[in-house]
């Protein structure tokens, strides 16, 4: 038995949880679905949706009219088809060739990522029934995709291939928005001019950040992809500029367990690294790095209790972290235990800082969770009842 399979009742018995806003989902989907334009979405929802629970979120967002879906590999996939998810599903990751079955068996969209993807495709599609591909175009990224000269006869054999139905293709920016997002978009664009029947209609480009910032990528296009700003996961300044109407989806909260003052001279946690320069109110969170906090946060982080935020003093273990409250006649003194501590989101500091204290970025935040963090849905949605410290209803767990 896995923490998985436990009840969700226990999850009341742990005071850290990653609140999952499905209002402010929806509200981030229609925010999107004005942007996109004509474009229909593909949502990115790899990675258990970036960490918050990929089954209620796609349930939301399938209601909401987000006609397709994007995930890293094919257990994603299954994941969503064994859910009911019926939208079309593209896998955005290379196939190996004896995964190619389990496409066809599951209905999901194989990326042909280069020349001998497209071989194993053809050969395939004749042996285990028909396939649905898009095929990556390598514009300046160099992860994944097809040299743009080497395309055309690609494309050319897999579409004279009974079986196979090429339905786009498309290419990933390795900027968002500077001189090289458009030399990217210049080589692709130069690309589908020379191809017979595909057009622009036929692509697609973007992600978060190049849909906030890069009209061409957009205008004119079949599908706009988009993960993190579905979530209000937003690193980029320019970005966050242009996408401030977005509204953070997960807020991650404990509580304190234990309360301490400390005298001037001793110090705080593993590795003697923070020293109170005077008599000091300690705090002890239950939230570490076993849950995918980051330990970088170890002395340079904040938490937010009653309002206020509380630096992180010393380093960050697995399991608890400890904050600095500071003198017991200053306002930290009033902290019981029990409050709640907001590690990222309302009441606390917002994910981007969070990732930007850390010297990582929000999705590597959100998705770095552990199993260990209940993941619990808040508002429209949601199904059975949890009670929280807060009077919040958060009624949905899934870890
Ligand atoms: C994850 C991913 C996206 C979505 O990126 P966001 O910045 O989260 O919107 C788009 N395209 C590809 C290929 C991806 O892997």
């Amino acid at each position: 038995m896995s923490l998985h399979d436990l009840p969700a009742t226990l999850h009341r018995l742990v005071p850290l949880r990653a609140e999952v806003d499905l209002e402010a989902l929806r509200h981030n989907v229609r925010v999107l679905q004005g942007r996109a334009g004509a474009a229909e979405l593909i949502a990115a929802i790899k990675a258990d949706a970036y960490g918050h629970g990929v089954i209620p979120i796609t349930r939301v967002l399938v209601e909401e009219g987000v006609p397709r879906f994007a995930v890293a590999n094919v257990p994603e996939g299954v994941e969503l088809r064994e859910a009911g998810i019926e939208a079309p599903v593209h896998v955005l990751g290379a196939p190996l060739p004896e995964y190619l079955p389990a496409y066809a068996r599951y209905d999901l969209i194989v990326t042909v990522s280069s020349g001998d993807v497209a071989e194993a495709v053809i050969e395939a599609a004749t042996k285990v029934g028909p396939l649905t591909a898009h095929l990556k175009v390598d514009t300046g990224m160099h992860r994944l995709g097809i040299p743009p000269d080497e395309v055309p006869p690609v494309l050319a054999r897999l579409q004279e291939t009974p079986g196979i139905e090429v339905e786009g293709l498309w290419t990933h920016f390795a900027t968002l928005g500077d001189a090289f997002t458009t030399e990217q978009l210049a080589r692709f664009d130069a690309l589908v001019e020379q191809l017979d029947g595909i057009g622009r209609a036929g692509t697609h480009v973007t992600n978060t950040g190049t849909l906030f910032l890069v009209s061409g990528a957009v205008q004119g296009r079949a599908f706009v992809r988009a993960g993190g700003a579905l979530f209000g996961l937003v690193d980029d300044p320019a970005v966050a500029a242009e996408a401030d109407d977005l509204k953070p989806v997960m807020r991650l909260v404990s509580r304190v367990v234990h309360l301490q003052t400390v005298a001037a001279g001793e110090t705080v946690s593993y590795g003697r690294t923070w020293t109170a320069d005077q008599p000091t109110c300690i705090a002890t969170v239950a939230a570490g790095y076993g849950d995918g906090l980051p330990r970088s946060l170890s002395n340079t982080g904040f938490v937010g209790i009653g309002g206020r935020l509380w630096p992180i003093a010393g380093r960050v273990c697995m399991d608890m972290l400890m904050l600095d409250l500071g003198s017991p006649e200053g306002p930290g003194a009033s902290v019981q235990i029990g409050d709640e501590a907001v590690l990222f989101g309302p009441g606390g500091p917002s994910a981007a800082e969070v990732a930007r204290q850390a010297g990582t970025i929000t999705y590597a935040l959100t998705s770095g969770l552990t199993a260990r963090v209940p993941r619990l849905t808040i508002g429209e949605g949601s199904a059975s009842a949890i009670p929280t410290p807060t009077g919040a209803k958060p009624d949905r767990v899934s870890v």
